[in-house]
């Protein structure tokens, strides 16, 4: 789960990393009571859960009520890469004399977590890693050892801080490893990390993914929830207790089992197609799931065709093949179905597809025959408008 920036400090908050103080409005005059009541110059921010929202005009400086009221105003609506603004973060303005960057994720590779932190900060660290790689200092942690102060006093000497911000950054990033660690974040990442005018440092952006499998253990992650920009199909997904994940391309994709499931989504890559989600029925692959599946792609008006890719093992293709037919009474789709079932009862299931005469579902004998068929739909549908 992404937390919004003005969360992300909250969280921060609660680890002793200092931030500015503000308040979330969603209407101009919030904002306006917002900012008289912490004190002018203020920064009015947008809140959606996408980066470079200053260089959208998302992030705009305020010196009195009559400019929070213009800068509120034009950001509330505003469409940044997709995302539209509908609640503002308004905090005291600090003033900068340097911008850095921090971060911990965890490097799965190397089963160890991994530490950034750079002096350019304020842009996205993608580009620095690109254009100036020498910029960033990492350090892997083992999470038996932590990370000792001395251990991040040494990682902001090499990536070069100011002196005058070394010693609180270093401090900084130990609460923030703490604030990863402990607060079952993914991945916790302070861009910018400032230098003030007046010699403090303190976190100026939040961004924070937690660990959704540790929600178990933080009952106050309540707050958070129904109010993050949840992904509409996933959440109608998600109550039809399917496995899904949303993808930004044209062939909707079912599979039983999460390895073919993924297997699918390379092959559809691999001959030149993207997926439009991950989606897994597992073993029960009975009409009503494949019935919710369905339904569940069908408002996905990206999907231009439907990939359904069925190995039967302990689950029968003719049940499926059943399945599906049912699940079309059921659902009124506006894609075709390339189906491609193998395994058990097989040949079964192909004469009960081929005796349904139905239009919209496709058979294909491989993998990759019908990944091809599926692309092949999805792209003349799409080219050639629906
Ligand atoms: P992002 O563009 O989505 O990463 O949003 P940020 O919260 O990182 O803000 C973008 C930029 O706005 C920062 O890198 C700063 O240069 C600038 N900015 C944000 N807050 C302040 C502030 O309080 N004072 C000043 N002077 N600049 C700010
Ligand atoms: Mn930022």
């Amino acid at each position: 789960m992404d937390l919004f920036e003005y969360q992300g400090k909250q969280y921060f908050a609660r680890y002793g990393i200092p931030v500015s103080q503000g308040g979330v409005a969603d209407t101009v005059s919030e904002a306006v009571a917002v900012a008289e009541k912490i004190g002018y110059p203020v920064v009015v921010k947008a809140q959606v859960q996408v980066g470079g929202r200053g260089k959208a005009g998302g992030v705009k400086l305020a010196a009195d009520r009559f400019e929070v009221e213009l800068h509120a105003s034009n950001i509330l609506g505003l469409d940044i890469k997709g995302h539209v603004v509908k609640r503002l973060w308004v905090e005291h303005a600090t003033d900068i004399a340097a911008e850095y960057y921090a971060s911990f994720t965890l490097d799965r590779a190397a089963k160890l977590h991994l530490a950034m932190v750079s002096a350019e900060g304020g842009v996205e660290i993608e580009q620095v890693a690109e254009e100036n790689p020498g910029a960033i200092a990492r350090r892997h942690i083992n999470p038996l050892d932590g990370l000792p102060i001395e251990e991040a006093r040494a990682l902001v000497t090499e990536a070069g801080l100011d002196e005058a911000a070394r010693d609180e950054a270093a401090r900084i990033l130990v609460d923030l490893y703490r604030c990863y660690v402990e607060g079952d974040a993914d991945l916790v990442e302070i861009n910018p990390l400032v230098l003030t005018t007046d010699n403090r440092v303190h976190a100026l952006d939040a961004k924070v993914t937690l660990d959704d499998d540790a929600a178990f253990r933080h009952p106050e992650w309540e707050e958070f929830a129904g109010i993050g920009e949840i992904d509409e199909r996933e959440r109608l997904a998600h109550e039809k207790g399917l496995n899904y994940i949303g993808l930004d391309g044209t062939v909707g994709i079912i599979a039983n089992g999460a390895g073919l499931a993924m297997s699918t989504l390379d092959v559809v890559n691999q001959v030149g197609g993207s997926a439009a989600n991950f989606l897994d029925i597992g073993g029960g692959a009975n009409a009503d799931v494949m019935a919710n599946a369905l339904e569940v792609i069908n408002t996905d008006e990206k999907v231009e065709a439907i990939l359904v890719n069925i190995f039967g093992g302990i689950v029968r293709c003719d049940e499926v093949a059943r399945g599906i037919l049912t699940a079309l009474d059921r659902v009124e789709l506006s894609s075709p179905i390339v189906l491609r079932l193998d395994g058990t009862n097989a040949t079964e299931a192909r004469q009960i597809i081929a005796g349904a005469s139905s239009e919209k579902v496709i058979s294909e004998p491989t993998m990759l025959s019908a990944a091809r068929r599926a692309v092949e739909l999805a792209e003349s549908r799409s080219g050639g408008g629906k």
